[in-house]
């Protein structure tokens, strides 16, 4: 059985801890590989490498650090496909969507590469009379990241180009369910002229999370994941003194006004609800007609669509299917479970995906599109996140109550509105407590020079991912004041507090 290691020091090493975890092909749904598990040593081994790597590392120019990342871009461009293909293997996303996070991940690295201009720090000069003033923005030391396993790509590269172009070492704990592509990436990194020990890969479970949240040495966290956990990241890191930003879980609502275009609409919805078979964190799981007329025209077109949704592995020969299998047999369960419990719970189950038909499904994970209508808030299928093919139809009889259902949700990753209406749109806008909102837009990520991040029980901690809020996360402010007076010896002590 093929064992998937750790890569610390510029190097794979296999791992010496006992434990292990299986990892599948979600299309066969055989196990394809098993990932070594760190143990607390191992994970603290890491860390001691990354901080030795962080003096040097740290003194090297932002330009040669630049110049690190536009190399490593350019080598991930060239092994795009081979990584793609890693991607949809562990994961099972299709083939043009592993390509699709690929590009939105580089899309950061190419921020990152713009660092000696971002990391320049503000100047003033003559604050007071011959005094200047002037802040630096330092790297921290130690980085950690903790990825899901439904970007291994591009949730890590939210993380890891800035840290490092921003002058810091990192230790990156993916995913166990898909682990090989960070590691993929760090050899490119290596390749690409990074240090040894700058850049680490710890695989694992809780008993590495522990290490990277309690060791001193590690002065902060970048977290994607579940909101339980994320929650309990951000507590158990802030206690042990760590600056940490953890992301969590979602349930994103669409809106659909009488005025929208409802081709387009469907359109988006088919693609938001249903691609990367609904394991995306910005996917959108509700949609929200407003009136009874708006409702049915929308549920008669997503019928008619849903019909011709292509479910199958997300490695063909050919063009690809719209939506590969899930992650594995257990989230599976899981996912026809909820389906169960909506139908429990008396909302209209209007299409079943637990009876799609899968050509070439094998023993793979596969579920078809899911569509419920009449789903009222307080069912379980509205609060909590199904993370599967499973759309939602929450009717509202006016704007006023789409905007509460969704103010009263408990997540507020992202939203979209489509609507003909200005008005309604910039309202929507205003009121909304979601992070990302949507214009005729439905899955509203933000570009890599803006930053990501939902509001409420979607994000713990004050700074968002990547762009303006990711160098600020990765840097430490330091503002120097200094006077070069001539004939300061001469100067009387002052007792009074300094105004300038
Ligand atoms: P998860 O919370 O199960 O795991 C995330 C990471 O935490 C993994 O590396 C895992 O090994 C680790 N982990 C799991 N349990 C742990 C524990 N008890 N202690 C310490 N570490 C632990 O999430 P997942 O199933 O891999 O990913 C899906 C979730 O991620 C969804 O809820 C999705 O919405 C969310 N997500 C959010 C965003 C966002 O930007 N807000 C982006 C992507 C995914």
């Amino acid at each position: 059985m093929h064992q998937i290691p750790h890569y610390l020091d510029g190097k794979i090493v296999t791992g010496r801890s006992e434990r292990v975890a299986p990892v599948y092909n979600p299309a066969t749904g055989e196990q394809h590989a098993q990932v070594c598990l760190a143990s607390a040593d191992e994970a603290r081994e890491a860390v001691r490498i990354a901080d030795e790597a962080f003096a040097e590392w740290s003194k090297v120019s932002p330009l040669k650090r630049a110049r690190v990342l536009f190399r490593f871009k350019a080598l991930v461009e060239q092994h795009a496909d081979e990584i793609a293909t890693l991607i949809s293997q562990e994961h099972g996303k299709v083939f043009s969507d592993a390509r699709g996070e690929l590009t939105r991940g580089l899309e950061v690295v190419e921020f990152a590469c713009g660092i000696p201009h971002l990391q320049k720090g503000e100047h003033s000069m003559n604050v007071g009379s011959g005094v200047d003033s002037f802040s630096l923005m330092q790297p921290l030391g130690v980085c950690a990241g903790i990825s899901p396993f439904n970007f291994p790509a591009m949730v890590p590269m939210w993380m890891f180009p800035i840290a490092l172009a921003c002058g810091n070492t990192f230790v990156m704990k993916p995913s166990e369910k898909d682990p090989s592509t960070p590691l993929r990436l760090a050899e490119l990194l290596t390749e690409a002229g990074l240090p040894d020990g700058v850049f680490n890969v710890i695989n694992g479970d809780k008993e590495a999370v522990d290490v990277l949240l309690t060791d001193e040495r590690v002065q902060a966290v970048s977290f994607v994941g579940s909101t339980p956990i994320a929650e309990s990241i951000y507590a158990t890191g802030s206690a042990h003194g760590k600056r940490v930003q953890a992301l969590g879980g979602a349930k994103n609502h669409m809106v659909i006004m009488p005025d929208a275009d409802l081709d387009q609409a469907v359109d988006a919805l088919m693609g938001a609800a249903y691609g990367s078979a609904g394991e995306r964190c910005m996917a959108i799981s509700v949609a929200v007609p407003v009136g009874e007329q708006t409702a049915e025209r929308l549920r008669g077109k997503l019928v008619e669509k849903l019909a011709t949704l292509r479910v199958g592995p997300g490695l063909v020969d050919g063009p690809d299917n719209d939506m590969g299998p899930l992650v594995t047999r257990e989230h599976l369960e899981k996912v026809r479970g909820y389906i169960q419990t909506g139908v429990d719970e008396g909302a209209e189950l209007v299409i079943d995906g637990r009876e799609t038909v899968v050509d070439n499904a094998g023993n793979g994970f596969f579920i078809g599109g899911t569509l419920f209508d009449h789903v009222k808030p307080g069912m379980r299928i509205h609060r909590e996140e199904i993370f599967g093919p499973v759309l939602a139809i929450a009717r509202a009889a006016s704007f006023d109550e789409a905007v509460a259902m969704i103010n009263a949700h408990e997540y507020g990753n992202g939203t979209a509105i489509f609507t003909r209406d200005g008005d309604a749109a910039r309202q929507y806008c205003e009121r909304i407590q979601v992070g990302m909102v949507g214009v005729n837009v439905p899955i509203p990520v933000p570009m890599a020079f803006h930053s990501f991040g939902g509001w409420k029980r979607s994000l713990f901690g004050p700074l968002h991912m990547h762009g303006p809020d990711g160098v600020r996360f990765y840097t430490r402010m330091k503002t120097i004041t200094q006077r070069w007076p001539s004939g300061i010896r001469e100067e009387t002590n002052h007792f009074t507090m300094p105004t300038h």
